[in-house]
């Protein structure tokens, strides 16, 4: 095999000549052609030549939120060698083949160099100034003519934390809820899942925690692939007799390690769940206490369940009933057990309810809130946690404030500017307070007829800022906006198939990002840990760091005083560490207050005292806190609050990391209470029942409100614990061993949802059209984040007949998200060099092709992808598989000569999202890229 050649293998490279060379040999060769006039004797002064600086800088893997430490060695400003960290207590030593190599983009082949511009068709040099001052004027007009929400900018979930919350503020200052990012793709239906039932959108465990569990369930999860280091934490957990049982389409790299495989039919988890709910029920094998004590709506969960008898749960998922009663008895009979979900679950029209399912599952295992148990789902990008919690989100300022009034005001306050003047920035104070569009249906709110965009105009120009477009599906549709808009702007280190996939000969901008290696700042783990990157190298070429570029614009577009109020400026950047400490002023809600800069990095420096199983530092100067703080990390940092290594443990006092369920919809609902039952509360706890969440008038009904100092009592006043800024309310209840948001019940019937218990409802484009009368779609919306969106009228079309087959796609181990970068690096494209399918062989036997040979995909969209057969009964007959990491292809074309010169990945291959069909969940809009249908042809 040989190493994929780039188009700028050609010639020396000044760093590696730097490298290569070594001072000692440079200096040997430049000595031989010195006159001799200028060669002195040694003297004491001068003993020894100077040697080359090097240095260790601590970083963390960018490529997905399992957030290995990657230890970067660094000689005279040039990145030299990399190693695995082995005293991180999450990687322990080991990275997959992507944190193996992530030391390629401090080289950058592929990379943005400088500013560019598209002129009749080609990408032209320009400067930072002229592109600053070209596309700020037409920002400037854009605004003038139809008003801030022409705008949409698709945030990225690689930002660091502070880079993201400064894109949020950067958004709301220029007038608009239309920004997003990655996470809309990908966990949205998570967040808004597991928030609605416990309180909060994240993982409640970790994957160190794994080592506690004695069964666990991955479920349209592939870490092998996905989150290769965290089979570290589950393997060791199997080798202790961990039961493992894996329920995909298709048998993963995951499944090979199974106890129990059970194959899928895409689409139907929530029948899954159900089914082993019903053997669960009937079996007695649920937690009853657990149930009667911290959960609301259980019985309304058992009505539904005692629907999906196993004969009809196997009719409906293809699963023998043996198998579901199996997984059942494994999961329930082997406690503390685990559940661990990917895309697999997410990525469905009815995302948020099948994670609501699972959440489900998990409480009436008695699961949650303890060691080995939680309901894990690992998020794909390395900060796609910490850029929902305090990012570009279009339904919520960060830390999950909303957009209501309030939520405005409270920031406005820690801004340091006035509401009135945010207020007037906006179209309207409805489009204020109004959800913007999304990332994965942007370019309907271009092409849609304006009568039906619940906004005053279209969508006139985009910022691509650290996103792949083709991670998005429906890539036809998107061209045809990107033709329509009036210019858009790709800000990244990597061109991106923004760049080479519009088909418009002008008004296109490239502007070269730095990446996560040139600049610093605070990453999240999916498991809420909080890691400090430090900055490995100066940006690259004329590349910027995002949150210059963004204060760059702010100046040109007359906010740049107000974003920075209250951040020092150095070389037009802002200072992370500022921004940070904005964040900690602020976040309150979902407790991102407690981690100072100064703590962060002191958890970097000292990771060896972290106990690679409970997370805890047992010595040093961390002693008693969790890695990284994970949130909530109560309070102000001079309160030392340990972070939460568990979400929802009574097991501990608040103070140390214990939590109750969310007291976050009221008292009671239906006559049903909502607040957890006497007896159950947080360890140390003063209150031994329900309550409320704290504000000042339950401080002064509890006579702790002369427990605030004087100043505090000032600021709390008429406040709650998360508007409350000095951070007394919180001080105080946590002081009596209390949870800040109170004490209450997990919802398993969310009455506010489309299905209050979840329902299965076929999918939209389905084989199986006999049982669409049975379990139809949701009807069609009209005004669903601004823009109509259809469920019955899809799903009324019969596909099935001219496309046979069952579409679905997944990730690869060598490569992540949209792949742009790590397609672009020559250590991971050798391993992957060609997009493929994989096909069973009964089904490849009947178009005639052969592994390795070319074949069509067909989809109802019309679309048509050029990929390679990969035979294999990996996948089902009536089944196949793609990777989603490919780009550069069009329909068969190679579109190399269309990226900027020597900016095309090395590897290029069709998108799946090229032929993926319509459908959104009907709580977050997230995408449907999980079934589909298809048909072969032989190429
Ligand atoms: Fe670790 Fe994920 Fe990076 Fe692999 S890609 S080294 S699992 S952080």
């Amino acid at each position: 095999m040989t190493l994929v050649k780039t188009s700028r293998d050609s010639g020396l490279k000044r760093r590696r000549f730097l490298v290569g060379a070594g001072v000692t040999a440079g200096a040997g060769a430049l000595a031989c052609h010195l006159p001799l006039n200028v060669i002195q004797p040694a003297t004491a002064a001068d003993p020894v030549p100077a040697r080359p600086t090097t240095e260790v800088k601590h970083t963390v893997c960018s490529h997905c939120s399992v957030g290995c430490s990657v230890e970067a060695v660094v000689s005279n400003g040039v990145w030299i060698r990399q190693e695995a960290a082995f005293d991180s207590p999450i990687n322990m030593g080991a990275h997959c083949a992507k944190g193996a190599s992530v030391r390629e983009h401090g080289f950058g082949e592929h990379r943005l160099r400088y500013p560019m511009k598209l002129v009749n068709g080609k990408y032209e040099r320009i400067t930072w100034d002229q592109a600053v001052n070209e596309i700020g004027d037409r920002l400037l007009k854009l605004r003038e003519q139809s008003g801030p929400d022409a705008l949409m900018v698709i945030g990225s979930s690689k930002h660091s934390n502070e880079q993201s919350y400064l894109l949020r503020k950067w958004v709301s200052m220029w007038g608009s809820n239309n920004c997003d990012h990655q996470a809309r793709i990908c966990h949205s239906t998570t967040v808004a899942g597991v928030a609605q039932t416990y309180g909060y959108g994240a993982m409640t465990n970790s994957f160190n925690d794994l080592h506690y569990s004695k069964a666990v369930l991955f479920i349209g999860s592939n870490p092998a692939e996905a989150h290769p280091i965290s089979m570290l934490h589950f393997l060791h957990a199997k080798e202790l007799g961990a039961k493992m049982i894996v329920v995909d389409p298709r048998f993963t790299r995951t499944a090979r390690f199974a106890h129990h495989y059970v194959r899928i039919r895409p689409g139907t988890d929530i029948a899954f769940v159900w089914g082993m709910l019903w053997h669960i029920f009937n079996n007695g094998w649920e937690d009853k206490e657990y149930i009667a004590a911290r959960t609301y709506g259980m019985d309304d969960v058992r009505k539904e369940v005692a629907k999906w008898t196993p004969d009809k749960v196997s009719d409906v998922t293809g699963v023998p009933e043996a198998s579901v009663r199996m997984a059942a008895e494994m999961l329930a009979t082997n406690k503390p057990s685990s559940v661990v979900w990917c895309m697999g679950i997410t990525q469905h029209h009815v995302g948020t309810a099948n994670v609501r399912a699972l959440s489900i599952l998990q409480l009436a295992l008695g699961n949650i809130g303890v060691r080995g148990g939680g309901a894990n789902i690992y998020r794909g990008h390395d900060n796609v946690q910490g850029a929902t919690d305090v990012g570009p989100n279009g339904e919520s300022l960060p830390g999950y404030y909303g957009i209501a009034e309030g939520a405005w005001k409270h920031f406005a306050t820690v801004w340091g500017v006035d509401y009135d003047w945010v207020k007037s920035r906006f179209g309207s104070k409805e489009l204020m307070e109004k959800p913007g569009i999304t990332v994965s249906r942007w370019f309907d709110a271009v092409l849609e007829d304006n009568q039906y965009v619940d906004q005053p105009t279209n969508l006139r120009a985009v910022f691509y800022w650290g996103h792949a477009p083709n991670s998005q599906t429906r890539l036809p549709d998107m061209k045809a906006a990107m033709q329509k808009l009036d210019f858009m702007v790709v800000i990244d280190p990597y061109p991106s198939m923004t760049a080479a996939m519009h088909g418009r000969s002008d008004g296109v901008y490239l502007l070269p990002a730095a990446s996560q290696f040139e600049t610093q700042g605070s990453v999240t783990a999916s498991n809420r840990s909080i890691q400090w990157r430090e900055r490995v190298i100066q940006p690259l070429f004329e590349c910027k760091t995002d949150h210059e570029i963004m204060y760059l614009f702010a100046k040109k577009l007359g906010f740049g005083e107000q974003l920075v109020k209250n951040i020092k400026v150095v070389n037009n950047e802002p200072v992370i560490e500022d921004i940070l400490r904005e964040i900690n002023r602020s976040c309150w809600t979902i407790g991102y207050t407690g981690c100072s800069p100064e703590r962060l990095k002191l958890h970097m420096e000292h990771k060896r005292d972290f106990n690679p199983t409970t997370m805890r530092a047992e010595s040093g100067p961390c002693k008693g806190d969790y890695y990284g703080l994970p949130w909530p990390c109560w309070g102000t940092p001079e309160m030392k609050h340990p972070g939460t290594p568990i979400l929802y443990d009574l097991h501990k006092p608040v103070a140390e990391g214990g939590l109750p369920f969310r007291a976050n919809w009221g008292v009671e609902h239906n006559g049903e209470p909502l607040l957890a039952a006497d007896g159950s509360f947080t360890k140390d706890s003063e209150i031994d029942t329900g309550y409320p969440e704290f504000d000042h008038v339950f401080l002064k009904k509890l006579g702790w409100w002369a427990e605030l100092t004087p100043e505090e009592q000032v600021q709390a006043e008429g406040k709650n614990w998360k508007t409350d800024l000095s951070g007394g309310i919180i001080r105080v209840a946590i002081a009596h061993g209390c949870a800040p948001y109170g004490n209450a019940r997990a919802r398993c019937n969310v009455w506010n949802f489309p299905d209050p218990v979840p329902t299965h409802r076929e999918p939209l484009v389905t084989p199986r059209r006999d049982l669409v009368a049975k379990y139809p779609t949701y009807d069609d919306k009209a005004a669903f984040w601004r823009l109509p969106t259809l469920y019955k009228s899809v799903q009324a079309v019969d596909f099935s007949k001219d496309y046979p087959l069952i579409m679905t796609s997944g990730r690869l181990v060598e490569y992540e998200g949209g792949g742009e970068e790590t397609r672009s690096n020559p250590w991971l494209a050798e391993l992957q060099q060609n997009m493929f399918c994989e096909v069973n062989p009964e089904d490849a036997a009947q178009i005639g092709v052969k592994l390795g040979e070319f074949m069509w995909v067909e989809t109802p969209t019309g679309a048509r992808l050029k990929l390679m057969a990969m035979v294999t009964p990996r996948v089902p007959v009536g089944l196949v598989w793609m990777p989603f990491h490919f780009g550069g292809w069009w329909m068969g074309e190679d579109l190399e000569k269309h990226y900027p010169e020597g900016g095309a990945p090395a590897v290029r291959g069709e998108a799946v999202n090229t032929g993926w069909t319509y459908g959104y969940d009907a709580v977050t809009m997230m995408q449907e890229t999980k079934v589909s249908l298809c048909r072969l042809v032989r190429a």
